[in-house]
């Protein structure tokens, strides 16, 4: 059937671009396309993520004729947020919904010297690790960079309102003002939320080449953090193209405790990954260490003897380790270990000579805590 002269087409539908993800070079290329200048990618882009402008009729150091321009051919659209929760600790989880129908969870932890946005980097994850709340859901689909850049866009728009409104409060009060600005920032980004970020490379790294461009975001490479499972072959591949910090999901100090809980063990077991590691930091004396996550399971991973062949295992690996409570959820098969047993597990990595911090729980009454950032999300896609 020839479907144009069945249903002849009246108007030339064309897709506009989506601008928001694009970084500089992107950016650059599209704006050469159109027959403009450089400079303008500078310009819109500076709009776009530096004043959180999604309407180019606002941008008002660009010409009129080149706005109505773009208006035609582009735009900049961020998922619609439809629940935004602020927990008593001042954490604010955002559920936003993305075309098709899926949604994803973004998380901002303030705490007295930095904020930290947990962003997602899949919906869903295909990787099944037995301890994680997202792998239940199964994989889904990769986000694309504007759908991970927008995760970032809004906490810094939604703070940035925030912060105009404790202006407007704090009249008077410099000390309020002070410390509610600390409070309104984000510093620090984390890929941490849904998904795995390195089976997403393309995507994850062009975000971040937006996190880290002075024209946007400016963050320096130490405080964009990408935590992975362990994808040995992207890991090297992304200390050639973007070298921020890493964070690896251990969580185990043998194979055989690691390829039951971490599946992707079995193709990367333990060796190969810290070997990837010590390649990632090789050669570059900026880069002092990388962060070992480790979940808390009781009776799994947690004796005395797991605590001490994970000191054997690091030997000499530039790296601190952050121990993680576990956060249960429904049908989950593991429970967290005592206090008590974390303690005694940390005081031997401690004396040691470790760097260990045990996470603290945050965000509990709004199920933002790590390990429930997505765990709900399939539910709350369903109901709405
Ligand atoms: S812990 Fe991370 S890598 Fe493992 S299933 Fe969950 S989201 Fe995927």
């Amino acid at each position: 059937m020839n479907l144009s002269t069945e249903f002849p087409l009246t108007q030339t539908t064309v897709k506009k671009r989506n601008l928001l993800g694009y970084d500089l070079a992107h950016m650059k290329a599209f704006f050469a396309e159109i027959n403009e200048k450089p400079f303008r990618a500078v310009q819109v882009l500076k709009w776009i993520h530096q004043f959180g402008v999604d309407d180019f009729a606002k941008m008002s150091n660009v010409s009129q004729a080149l706005r109505a321009k773009l208006a035609d051919i582009a735009q900049i659209k961020a998922p619609e947020i439809i629940m935004e929760q602020k927990a008593s600790d001042g954490t604010i989880k955002w559920l936003m919904r993305l075309e098709g129908g899926n949604s994803i969870e973004t998380v901002f932890i303030p705490e007295d010297n930095r904020g930290t946005l947990c962003v997602s980097s899949q919906v869903g994850c295909a990787l099944d690790c037995g301890f994680c709340s997202t792998a239940k859901q199964g994989f889904n689909r990769n986000l694309s960079s504007d759908e991970i850049i927008a995760q970032l866009w809004v906490a810094h728009r939604t703070l940035n309102q925030l912060a105009d409104h404790s202006e407007a409060r704090t009249k008077g009060n410099s000390q309020q003002k002070i410390q509610d600005s600390k409070n309104r920032a984000v510093t620090n980004v984390v890929l941490m939320g849904m998904g795995e970020p390195l089976l997403n490379f393309n995507n994850v790294v062009e975000a971040i080449h937006l996190m880290l461009e002075d024209h946007a975001y400016g963050l320096s490479k130490r405080r964009v953090t990408i935590s992975t499972a362990g994808v040995v072959p992207a890991l090297k591949r992304l200390r050639e193209e973007c070298d921020v910090s890493l964070a690896i999901s251990l969580h185990a100090p043998n194979d055989q405790i690691r390829d039951q809980i971490v599946p992707l063990n079995k193709k990367y077991p333990i060796k190969e990954l810290l070997s990837a590691c010590q390649y990632y930091f090789s050669g570059d004396t900026k880069k002092k260490q990388f962060t070992v996550e480790y979940v808390m399971l009781a009776g799994v991973n947690d004796s005395e003897k797991n605590a001490r062949e994970l000191v054997a295992l690091l030997k000499k690996m530039p790296c601190k380790i952050n121990l993680i409570p576990f956060n249960p959820f429904p049908n989950s098969h593991f429970s967290c270990s005592s206090s008590q047993v974390i303690n005694r597990f940390k005081d031997i990595l401690y004396k040691a000579g470790y760097v260990v911090v045990v996470r603290k729980t945050r965000g509990d009454d709004i199920d933002a805590a790590c390990g429930q950032l997505a765990g709900k999300v399939r539910d709350k896609s369903r109901r709405l």
